[in-house]
């Protein structure tokens, strides 16, 4: 079965297995609290947390933010569901692993569970808004699009939104979508003159931009799918908006840097870090290894560090803006990211299946009233816990079948060391299957399993590594063979949980 023909039946199949009591709709809104207070949500995509120093990267690559967190709350062992964008950004909006709410790759959640989310469940009190740089997340802010209140589109925040009003006449869900298509997917259009024409008007028009900039970004501005545009763009259009929309309100901003490619940094940070990191010494090859040389590997490094450091400035920004505002007075704001990246083992970036901490470890920094010291939270934590936790500071019961857990700070009880918090790359597997072909991570106190199943490069066999974080945070010494007894009783348990997972996809 694909999603082509998933049909009603399946559809109720589905919903049943789910225990789902609440109809798939909007109506199912809870207890209103007109006085909440405001959230907001900033996501820097593939922000590793292994390259920040504000969580102790040798490297200073978050000067700004570390004088921030002196009034924050700083959540260490931080772990994103997935370990790219679709997982990833999915299992924070929604509460839930990637084999629960089924977006895998470039898709969204299964139609059966999508009121299943933060907008949904935040109460029609709240006023919703998001956006996403990134086109994939984006896919799945479109699909949740019945429960925010106001959706901005992608091509809003580029430096190509002029010229594109002007041409789609301001209607942004064609623009955006027929801009794409036309420019960047190379699909044969109707007319093959005006695909030429646009063509030139967009190289035009991106040239122009280019030399513009010329000056703050000598290696050119961030650009996506060819389009360029500014993080100054989005971090503007917030402080000079947010102090005038509805309160309270639930913000979710999804912005691309540092994502790749990395050598858009402004001027200043061009540069600033280059050489080895010497604390990171080379790592033997993995078996998903990209064949990237150790060369490649640490000038990407470099960039991807650089880039940080644009980050960092332009949050700082952010938090200066609406400070001056009074904008964040009741407001707790959320600074985290969708998943990580990895530059070792022959691998550069989050595309290929492998598992590995600096991939999966993600910060997540919050900020809010009556927080006036840093606090440094050590528990493991996954971003399935921003859901619980959002809900109960907006008033709202926290559904059943939410997979988080509130997060420490803001529950009585203590974290269980026991708690296992897993990742999920599902993007070969069928999106109504059961998980057969899969990396799949699972975090246990100061134990990390991957299981990678189902992969033709490993003639289908599992493969399992095991890591102490603890004794060797940089996952050098694969210990599944020698601690045979924590080995088993860690695949014992992924198993167990495979099995409940699976259970609604068989037959
Ligand atoms: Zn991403």
């Amino acid at each position: 079965m694909d999603a082509s023909n998933f049909s009603r039946r399946d559809f109720l199949k589905l919903a049943g297995s789910f225990s789902l009591s609440l109809p798939f709709t909007r109506g199912s809104r809870l207890i209103q609290v007109p006085g909440g207070p405001n959230i907001f949500i900033i996501v820097f995509d593939a922000w590793s947390g292994h390259h920040l120093s504000a969580l102790g990267y040798e490297r200073n690559t978050t000067p700004r933010l570390n004088e921030r967190l002196e009034k924050a709350l700083v959540y260490h062992n931080h772990y994103s569901a997935g370990n790219s964008t679709t997982p990833g950004t999915a299992s924070l909006l929604t509460g839930t692993y990637p084999w629960t709410h089924r977006a895998f790759a470039h898709d969204a959640p299964a139609e059966p569970l999508i009121s299943h989310n933060l907008f949904n469940q935040v109460g029609s009190g709240y006023f919703s808004q998001v956006y996403s740089h990134n086109a994939v997340a984006d896919i799945i802010l479109r699909a949740f699009r019945a429960d925010e209140d106001l959706y901005v589109p992608r091509q809003q925040l580029f430096l190509t939104n002029d010229w594109i009003s002007t041409l789609f006449n301001n209607d942004y869900d064609i623009a955006s979508t027929a801009v794409e298509v036309i420019f960047k997917n190379n699909v044969n259009t109707n007319s093959l003159f005006l695909r030429d024409l646009y063509t030139r008007m967009f190289e035009r028009s991106r040239q122009r931009i280019i030399d513009k900039y010329r000056r703050e970004f000598p290696k050119n501005p961030p650009e996506v799918s060819g389009f360029p545009y500014l993080l100054e763009t989005g971090i503007d259009w917030l402080v000079e908006n947010t102090p005038n929309q509805p309160h309270p309100f639930l913000s979710y901003f999804h912005f691309l840097p540092p994502h790749a490619p990395y050598q858009h940094t402004r001027a200043e940070f061009q540069g600033v870090f280059s050489g080895e990191v010497s604390e990171i010494p080379q790592k033997p090859e993995h078996v998903f290894s990209q064949g990237q040389s150790a060369g490649s590997m640490t000038t990407d490094r470099n960039a991807y560090d650089n880039y940080i450091l644009y980050v960092d400035a332009e949050f700082d920004r952010l938090i200066s803006g609406l400070e001056a505002t009074g904008a964040l007075e009741n407001t707790w704001v959320i600074l985290t990211s969708d998943h990580g990246e990895m530059f070792e083992r022959g691998i550069i970036g989050h595309s290929a299946p492998a598992m590995f901490a600096p991939l999966l470890h993600v910060p997540l920094f919050i900020f809010g009233p009556g927080i006036t010291q840093r606090e440094d939270i050590t528990s493991n934590t996954s971003s399935l816990d921003l859901l619980p936790t959002l809900l109960q500071l907006a008033g709202q019961p926290v559904p059943e079948w939410a997979e988080g857990e509130v997060l420490p700070w803001f529950r009585k009880t203590a974290p269980n060391p026991e708690r296992s918090i897993y990742a999920v790359n599902a993007k070969h597997n069928d999106k109504f299957k059961p998980i057969t072909h899969a990396s799949i991570s699972m975090l246990k106190g100061s134990y990390r399993l991957s299981a990678y199943l189902g992969y033709p490069e490993l003639d289908g066999e599992t493969r399992y590594e095991l890591y102490n974080l603890e004794i060797d945070p940089d996952e050098r010494r694969d210990i599944f063979a020698a601690r045979k007894k924590i080995a088993d009783m860690m695949v014992d348990e992924l198993n167990a949980k495979l099995e409940a997972v699976n259970q609604p996809y068989l037959g």
